[in-house]
């Protein structure tokens, strides 16, 4: 990536980046350390340069593949609400994607485990963090449903993609007390949900309606 790419020209003005956080903002996004990390974390490098005008609006973006960049408002609200029990050391992310909500995530917590069954989108990813400086950030190839037994538990589990149900393994690899946010269903009927493990079992609070795209079995 070059200096250009990552300082980017118009598109990523202040003004520019300062309007998402407004909108963010608008929106009902309150954590402070959320908005001031999305307001330093340039999302125009995650994006196509094709797309890389539009990288600012408050909206998903295809990356390739079939899947997409989530919205920013989604990053903020899932980051949010994954904050909301204290700090966080171990996270687990289960769909790097484009990894955007990997860097931001990264930045607030002290070490990120993200999983992702594409390698073409990984690779991206990848560089993106190395461009950006991002050093505690741990890329697995592999079906995210599983999780990562071998590095559980995790104080949080953040999935980016849409499971039918809560998946039990994940469950199983909180940390007692431990949060995962998660959006369960089928396509355009999902809820975000945040599920804490308890001594017995989990809580789950159902949040509110959103889309995202399947979460699928086995790797590509
Ligand atoms: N947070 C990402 C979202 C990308 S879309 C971003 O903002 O860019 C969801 C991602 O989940 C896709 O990259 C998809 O390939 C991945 N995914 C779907 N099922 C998965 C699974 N079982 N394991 C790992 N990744 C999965």
């Amino acid at each position: 990536m070059t200096q250009q790419g990552l300082r980017g020209i118009g598109m990523t003005s202040d003004r520019t980046r300062e309007r998402l956080i407004q909108r963010l903002l608008e929106e009902g996004i309150r954590d402070h350390s959320v908005l001031e990390t999305m307001r330093s974390t340039p999302r125009h490098i995650f994006v196509d340069e094709a797309l890389a005008s539009r990288a600012y609006e408050d909206t998903a973006l295809p990356i390739g593949q079939g899947q997409t960049i989530s919205q920013p408002y989604i990053v903020a609200r899932m980051t949010e609400l994954l904050l909301q029990g204290g700090p966080l050391d171990t996270v687990l992310e289960i769909g790097t994607g484009s990894g955007y909500q990997t860097a931001v995530l990264a930045r607030l917590v002290k070490r990120v485990y993200s999983v992702e069954r594409i390698e073409a989108l990984q690779k991206q990813a990848r560089e993106r963090f190395r461009a950006l400086g991002l050093r505690n950030i741990r890329l697995h190839y592999a079906d995210g449903g599983l999780g990562l037994p071998e590095y559980a538990p995790f104080d949080a589990i953040l999935v980016t993609a849409a499971p039918e149900g809560i998946p039990r393994a994940l469950v199983d690899q909180l940390k007692p007390g431990g949060r995962m946010v998660l959006p369960i269903g089928a396509h355009h009927e999902q809820v975000l949900v945040r599920v804490t493990r308890t001594a017995s079992g989990y809580d789950k609070e159902l949040l509110e309606q959103v889309v995202f795209v399947p979460l699928l079995g086995g790797v590509q």
